[in-house]
């Protein structure tokens, strides 16, 4: 055999074990009384969750595109690196793809548009936001939309979120400038196929919202077994899907803090009947409950697609028993005994400072290190050898407040940085 009718005979094989197998997963999935027919990227290994009303069925792992791993300058977005992470997630089950205009300084929306492309597309449900913070009049909202299907190089944007909403963004965005009667137009024109928001308030304003537009969709709430009274929190969830909306969980391992543990948490863990990593108790803990729609995971390399995919495949409704969940009510008492923690993700929404303080990496990452482990030399290792590539420590900010209104969590920045300086400056 020459290499071509090698190559064609591979090709053939390949091809008949790719029929074999995807007949296998719909014969998997009819047994199953599951409609494959109707789920973009149907995998028999990945369960699969209804987002609400919209009838949707989406993967239990969504890709957040927020993390994405950086270049050596600590700003550029690897795109090779992050066409081959998110590819291989969709290649492996997942159907839901989270973006924002505004994320990593706009970088996030053209990367996700070019790892889209050759079909993949067609095989995700693919969700932005638009950045109330940044409208400044009503045709603000037409033109980031299209700005945002360019980037994204589809027609279509299946989930499109109010990115942001607060009391602030809704009453001084969304009501003035007409945006629910915008975004119904353009779901109208075929542009939009789902409308929702993402939040950052309390309770209360998050069933006014939920009030005043009775139309909503879905909806994104940050939740982890940590932040169950923190902003909507559980009590919102529920409420949300009592109502129909689906509800997509954002920042389940609560920016990459609850991977790590400190010793007394992680000896909780350890005393369990049932050995699971942190990760996975932190994802067990949402997709234990009906509510949670996708749980969307921002991922910073192929390692942990395919460590959280494992998670996924192994997930259902009704997974943890009596004694898993006290071991994570046990692991979230504890964790709330430290003094100090506060409620800094590490989004990186308040960049940039003008001052080039690395806000997101001093307080989300060490702040919170600092305060679970107690250990003050390494905290001051920290800050006294940033540069890091994000910025620079503490003792440059002028207290200015520039970052305030762009934090999602109400974190007092200046004040914890003077806290930060007082304390770990050498
Ligand atoms: S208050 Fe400090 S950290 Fe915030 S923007 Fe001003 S200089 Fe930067
Ligand atoms: S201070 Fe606020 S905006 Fe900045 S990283 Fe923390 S949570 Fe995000």
């Amino acid at each position: 055999m020459n290499r071509r009718h090698f190559l064609k005979a591979a090709a053939m094989t390949t091809a008949a074990a790719g029929l074999l197998k995807s007949g296998a997963s719909l014969a998997h999935a009819a047994a199953s009384g599951i409609d494959a027919a109707s789920i973009r990227n149907y995998k028999a290994d990945m369960p699969y969750r209804r987002m609400g009303k919209t009838g949707v069925q989406v993967s239990a792992l969504g890709f957040g595109m927020l993390r994405l791993p950086l270049l050596a300058d600590g700003r550029t977005v690897d795109e090779r690196q992050t066409i081959g992470m998110l590819r291989y997630g969709i290649d492996n089950g997942i159907n839901y793809v989270d973006t924002a205009y505004v994320y990593l300084g706009g970088q996030s929306e053209p990367t996700v548009g070019k790892a889209l492309a050759n079909g993949y597309r067609d095989k995700v449900y693919l969700a932005t936001k638009l950045p109330l913070r940044l409208i400044k009049d009503e045709a603000d909202i037409d033109r980031f939309f299209d700005a945002s299907r360019h980037r994204l190089q589809t027609d279509v944007i299946d989930f499109y979120l109010l990115h942001h909403v607060t009391a602030k963004t809704w009453n001084q965005s969304v009501l003035p400038f007409k945006i629910m009667e915008k975004v119904e137009r353009l779901k109208q024109d075929g542009k939009i196929r789902f409308i929702g928001f993402s939040f950052h308030d309390n309770l209360a304003l998050f069933k006014h919202v939920l009030g005043a537009y009775p139309d909503w969709d879905f909806c994104q709430l940050m939740e982890n077994y940590l932040d169950t009274e923190y902003e909507a929190g559980f009590l919102g969830m529920k409420y949300a899907y009592e109502r129909g909306l689906a509800v997509n969980c954002m920042e389940p391992l609560k920016a990459g803090l609850l991977v790590r543990p400190p010793r007394e948490v992680q000896s909780i863990f350890d005393a369990a009947p049932v050995k699971r990593t942190p990760v996975e108790w932190a994802f067990d803990y949402l997709w234990n409950m009906p509510e949670p729609g996708v749980v969307i995971s921002g991922m910073s390399n192929v390692e942990q697609v395919k460590e959280n995919l494992e998670y996924a495949r192994r997930s259902s409704v009704g997974m943890l028993d009596w004694n898993d969940r006290v071991v994570i009510g046990q692991a979230a008492k504890r964790y709330r005994e430290y003094e100090g923690v506060t409620a800094c993700t590490g989004c990186n929404n308040c960049a940039p400072c003008p001052k080039g303080v690395a806000i997101g990496s001093l307080i989300g990452q060490m702040w919170f290190i600092y305060k679970v482990t107690g250990d003050k030399a390494a905290a001051q290792g920290y800050y006294n050898n940033v540069p890091t590539p994000r910025g620079v420590n503490a003792d440059v900010c002028d207290g200015c407040g520039e970052c305030l209104p762009k934090c999602p969590h109400h974190v007092d920045i200046p004040d914890l940085l003077r806290q930060m300086r007082a304390e770990l400056k050498a």
